[in-house]
């Protein structure tokens, strides 16, 4: 089997590993809330209803404070 002639020096590695890191880090896949259809990062809770999954995680705090305000 083919082998590469060189080791990969680890400041190679690491600096390949740095350019990637913040552009990794950024990158949210959005979908629609099945619920309420706003846009939110897949596998995470919906902001605007607090629902994953049909069922809701989470009361969201903007529409307790509306209620109690009026
Ligand atoms: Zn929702």
């Amino acid at each position: 089997m083919p082998q590469p002639k060189y080791k990969t020096r680890r400041s190679h590695t690491r600096s390949r590993k740095a350019a990637t890191f913040y552009a990794r880090a950024e990158r949210v896949s959005l979908g629609r809330c099945p619920r309420c259809h706003a846009l939110k990062p897949s596998h995470y809770a919906c902001p605007s209803c607090g629902y994953y999954a049909g069922e809701q995680v989470y009361v969201v705090k903007a529409e307790s404070k509306a209620e109690e305000e009026s």
